[in-house]
């Protein structure tokens, strides 16, 4: 175990449905306020930036938390906070330009030989620093007749041979909506590889069920997931379980990190990450650089300290653990990597 505190509370990560903690996240800020022992003085700010983007947390992953600490690398990512409103130049709404290549509901078709599907708009967390956080998922959330105008999009370009469902979060979904979309989505011959990119792994591993594994790794498609996972505290038991059971069901598995002022912006940290993931069959995919994301400024990371910090990682670790810098840039037709020295 990484932490070497009492967890606040006695885990229910076997006993709840991954339905029943999705539905039962904390939403309320003095609840949290409360189970965590945090200084009320920061209360008021909470409940006013929840308006602009409501605060979202599976009640497992506070158990991975130290109470009372108000830098606890965890909390930080999903706590709203008075900073949120200090507006900074260059910080807009669609800081990836997304809402250009949203040719059908539902898809977005930026780089050479990938279409990204927007399976579900929610999230089992919702994460402050989250480049949707304002992106109008109500216009891109078909139905299922809408679906079949976006599989004939695939269908009708044979330069695409993979398919990521995202979201969101696509594991939000149902597994039988999933199962019949990877049932269509597999019967397009020129697509080859299928890859989810989920939080839900680490926030919610009962989410990997049976069905799961089954609509993943039973069509002719080569599954990838990409998990998302910041720091090493995230990680406990649960989750090492369930991405074991992915890895032995025969799927790649990948991380991405947001790099992020206060939470991980340190090569020791991310080292730490980089070896746990690795512990538990993950390798490290990309360490993002932040979308510039209004209310999000504060979590930014300059690119000089990144590079910095990536290549002292270079030195202490092999080149398999190392992620790439990356950025996103509006226009671009890949993510672009960022030089090192
Ligand atoms: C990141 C991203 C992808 C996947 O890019 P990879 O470099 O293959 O991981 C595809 N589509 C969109 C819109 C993306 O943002
Ligand atoms: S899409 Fe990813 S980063 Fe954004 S809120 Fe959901 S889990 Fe967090």
């Amino acid at each position: 175990m990484i932490l070497e505190t009492e967890p606040v509370c006695k885990s229910k990560d076997t006993e709840e449905t991954w339905q029943q903690s999705l539905a039962g996240a904390i939403t309320d800020p003095k609840e949290l306020f409360e189970l965590l022992d945090l200084n009320l003085k920061h209360l008021p700010a909470a409940v006013q930036a929840d308006k602009t983007f409501s605060l979202r947390v599976p009640r497992n992953f506070i158990n991975r938390m130290v109470k009372g600490d108000w830098n606890d690398p965890l909390l930080k990512q999903f706590l709203p906070i008075a900073q949120e409103f200090d507006l900074q130049p260059g910080y807009t709404a669609d800081p990836v330009g997304e809402k250009n290549t949203n040719p059908r509901p539902g898809l977005i078709h930026k780089y050479h030989g990938r279409v990204l599907l927007i399976v579900s708009g929610g999230c089992a967390i919702n994460c402050r620093y989250c480049f949707r956080r304002h992106f109008p998922y109500a216009e891109n959330n078909p139905g299922r007749q809408q679906w079949s105008s976006t599989l004939d999009y695939i269908a009708n370009d044979s330069s695409i041979s993979e398919v990521i469902l995202s979201g969101g979060d696509p594991l939000a979904a149902s597994n039988s909506l999933l199962s019949g979309l990877v049932q269509q989505i597999a019967a397009i011959p020129h697509v080859k590889t299928l890859r989810v990119h989920s939080r839900m792994p680490v926030l919610i591993p009962q989410r990997i069920d049976k069905e799961c594994l089954h609509w993943l790794t039973s069509s002719r498609l080569n599954p990838v997931m990409v998990i998302h996972c910041n720091h090493a505290n995230e990680l406990n038991e649960a989750t090492g379980t369930a991405l074991s059971q992915l890895r032995n069901a025969g799927v790649t598995l990948l991380n991405q990190s947001v790099l992020l002022a206060g939470v991980n912006d340190d090569p020791t940290i991310l080292r730490n990450l980089s070896e746990r993931l690795f512990a538990f069959g993950v390798l490290p995919y990309y360490l993002h650089l932040l979308d510039k994301v209004q209310g999000a400024a504060h979590f930014d990371v300059e690119q000089d300290h990144a590079s910095k910090i990536v290549a002292e990682l270079i030195e202490t670790l092999p080149g398999y653990l190392v992620p790439k810098l990356v950025k996103e840039q509006a226009g671009a037709r890949s993510k672009t990597p960022i030089s090192l020295y």
